[in-house]
Order: C-alpha cells, then sequence, then structure tokens
C-alpha cells in the first residue's frame, strides 16, 4: 500500500466541564450488565475526580498506579483480573496521562486478544476488535489520545501494540483535567508534544497533512512555553489542542532521532518518556538546531532543571542494551535520517551521545 489508510478516534468531545458528560457518553455503550471498567491515574486517589466519575451498576474504579510506565505483563494482569471477576466489560476508560491512556488502551484490546499483550508489541498484529475503549487525558503532550498505538515496555522490547484496533472510540478532552498538575510534569509531557512536532517537521516521511497539524501544535506550544509569562487557563486549553494537533502529526508521519534514542534510556534505566526525550533533545543541536536552540530557551524560561549524568558508570553490556534498543527503531531513524539512515547513524556514534547523558 502506497498510502497509510489510518484508523482515527471515533468521537470526540472537548471542553472544559466535557468530563460531566460522560455518564450520557457512556450510557449507549453499555451492554446489559457488563460494567465500564474506570482506570483512573493514581494521583487521583481521594481528590474530587474520583468522586465525578459516573459510576452504575457493577463498575468499578481501579486506580491506576503509573510511577512505572506501563509493563506487558501489568497489562495481562489487569486483563485476566476483569476476565476473572465479570467475563466480559462494556469497556475500558483510562482517566490520566499518557501512561493511564496507554494502560486503558492495551487492557481494552486485551479483553478479547488471547495470549499475552507481549505477542502484539509490533506493527498490526493485533487481529480482532477490544472492547468499547474511551481515554480521557489529565496531563498534555503525549497525543496518546489520538494515536494508534499503546506503549509497553515488555520482556524483551520496549515497543507500541500498533493496530487500526488501538485508537480510542471516544476521548473526552477536557482542558480543566490539567490544571492541577505540577508544573515540572506539565513542562515534561508538554515538551513531549513540541519534540514530536519538531521530528515530524524535520523529518523525511513529511507531507501536506502531517504538516498542517504539526505547524499549529508547534504554535500552540511556542503561545504556552515562550509567549506566555504566567500560567493560564488559556495555557491548559491550548497545551490539549497541541497535545492533539502532535499526535495527528505524528499519525502520518513519524517521530524522530530524540524518542529512537530515548527509548533505549526508558528501557535500561526506566526513565520515563516526557523527561527522557528532554534529555536527549538537549544534545540533538547536529539533528534539529532550530528546535534544540528553542528547546533550550524554553527550559530557561520556564526554570526547569534537566537532568545529568544519567549514564554515568554504565557498563558496555548497559550501552549495547540501549543500542540495541535504539536501533531497532527502524521507522523512526528512517523518517530522521533517510533511507541510507544506517550509514549516518552507527552505534559508535549512538554510543558516543549516550554517554553524554
Ligand atoms: P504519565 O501518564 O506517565 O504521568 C506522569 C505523572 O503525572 C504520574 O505521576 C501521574 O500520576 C501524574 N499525573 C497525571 N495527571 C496528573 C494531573 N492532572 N495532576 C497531577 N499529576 C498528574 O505522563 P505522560 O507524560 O502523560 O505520559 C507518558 C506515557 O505516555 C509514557 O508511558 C509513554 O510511553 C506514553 N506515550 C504514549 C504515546 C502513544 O502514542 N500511545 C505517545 C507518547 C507517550
Ligand atoms: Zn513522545
Amino acid at each position: 500500500m502506497k498510502f497509510r489508510n489510518f484508523k482515527l478516534v471515533g468521537y470526540v468531545v472537548y471542553g472544559r466541564g466535557a468530563f460531566d458528560q460522560l455518564d450520557e457518553i457512556l450510557a449507549p455503550q453499555r451492554k446489559g450488565e457488563a460494567p465500564m471498567i474506570f482506570l483512573v491515574d493514581h494521583f487521583f486517589e481521594g481528590k474530587p475526580l474520583a468522586d465525578r466519575v459516573p459510576l452504575r451498576g457493577k463498575d468499578k474504579i481501579i486506580f491506576a498506579d503509573v510511577t512505572y510506565e506501563p509493563k506487558t505483563k501489568k497489562v495481562d494482569a489487569l486483563a485476566a483480573q476483569l476476565k476473572d471477576e465479570f467475563g466480559t466489560v462494556s469497556g475500558v476508560i483510562g482517566i490520566g496521562g499518557g501512561s493511564t491512556m496507554d494502560l486503558a488502551k492495551a487492557v481494552g484490546l486485551m479483553m478479547t486478544n488471547p495470549g499475552s499483550s507481549a505477542d502484539y508489541q509490533g506493527w498490526d498484529l493485533v487481529k480482532v476488535p477490544g472492547v468499547y475503549k474511551a481515554g480521557i487525558p489529565t496531563l498534555s503532550g503525549t497525543g496518546a489520545e489520538v494515536s494508534r498505538t499503546t506503549v509497553l515496555t515488555g520482556p524483551t522490547r520496549k515497543l507500541g501494540m500498533n493496530s487500526d484496533f488501538t485508537p480510542f472510540d471516544q476521548i473526552v478532552l477536557d482542558p480543566e483535567l490539567t490544571a492541577n498538575a505540577p508544573f515540572n510534569q506539565r513542562f515534561y509531557t508538554g515538551m513531549d508534544c513540541y519534540i514530536h512536532c519538531i521530528e515530524s517537521l524535520e523529518g523525511t516521511y513529511l507531507n501536506e497533512f502531517s504538516k498542517s497539524y504539526g505547524e499549529k501544535a508547534l504554535e500552540l506550544c511556542r503561545k504556552v512555553f515562550v509567549e506566555k509569562s504566567e500560567w493560564d487557563d488559556e495555557c491548559d486549553e491550548q497545551l490539549m489542542m497541541a497535545s492533539y494537533a502532535g499526535g495527528m502529526s505524528i499519525a502520518y508521519s513519524q517521530v524522530g532521532v530524540a524518542h529512537a534514542v530515548s527509548y533505549g534510556l526508558s528501557y535500561l534505566l526506566g526513565t520515563k518518556h516526557g523527561i527522557g526525550n528532554c534529555i536527549v533533545m538537549d544534545h540533538l543541536e547536529e539533528y534539529y538546531p532550530e528546535g534544540v536552540k528553542e528547546f533550550k530557551y524554553m527550559v530557561a524560561k520556564n526554570n526547569i532543571e534537566i537532568p545529568k549524568g544519567i549514564c554515568k558508570g554504565l557498563s558496555d553490556e548497559d550501552f549495547n542494551k540501549m543500542i540495541d534498543v535504539s536501533m531497532g527503531m527502524k521507522p523512526l531513524w528512517e523518517n530522521a535520517l533517510g533511507k541510507d539512515w544506517e550509514k549516518i547513524m552507527t552505534r559508535e556514534k549512538l554510543r558516543t551521545l549516550y554517554e553524554k547523558f
């Protein structure tokens, strides 16, 4: 197939307070007695948002501990628990940052697909639709709300379940939900979006579709992190739409060097996605000169500390593991550096880069 024919999210509702429409939105999706399962970021345990979840009948809230980013083992365990307890469910609703949304997508798929989620890490390996899935972001930037993947760390790799069955059936974009996030977290997740845009706009896969979304997302990121002197409601609204547009941009292109390299860090060291991308981006002048310059400006303007020295003291074996994971991200490298990327990004060069972090 020459042009990618990609699946989008089914329904989108946007607006301050849109969360309150959830009950009404879910009603037609309920299948008899089968419950809706709400996977809610553990940050909200005991917080007012948890009381606003529209529970009916046997519905259940499960607070997702996202101290570590989602693992295939955790997905399998959650799906097994739900099958045990309920047989089948009407749907899985993820309320949280990228980690919780990814967990919800993966658990939704594993309610109907046999085996382990690790069997489906890759491209188009998922063969049957999962149960109904909805995503409600409480952090803006990852684009997980619109993407056709769910990033999981498995026994041998960190890779998404990329498939046409992965996108949410419904997303609820309510900027109010992101209002209480700590500034550092907001910055790191927001930079994920900024970096998606740079990687997409500077990539060889670029076309007018992804360019249109990427430019808009970049403009919104700049409004929030360059132009504004203080965070306000408008920032929550702009960053939420930046995340959406950034996700749409990479849907029809790909991410690039920062992601390919940061996947190695998170596989070996458990470095979280947003912060890992920032650690890498800080050293990518050679690949994205303008983007890195602006990134550094935003870091300084927003008084953010980018961690340093995280690769100090690692063994050759450790470096090789990260290089293996990174080199495995072929489409990312091809997008970033072109078809001959292997001639440009050698293992030695990548090692030198990892030694800088
Ligand atoms: P996250 O979901 O990992 O959450 C980070 C922290 O913020 C957690 O401690 C969480 O409890 C907390 N948090 C969430 N919402 C909050 C709120 N409103 N107030 C206060 N704290 C809050 O962070 P993220 O950056 O949104 O997501 C990163 C994850 O997304 C990674 O697992 C990454 O692999 C994944 N990701 C997925 C895609 C995709 O397309 N599927 C794309 C990019 C990243
Ligand atoms: Zn990302």
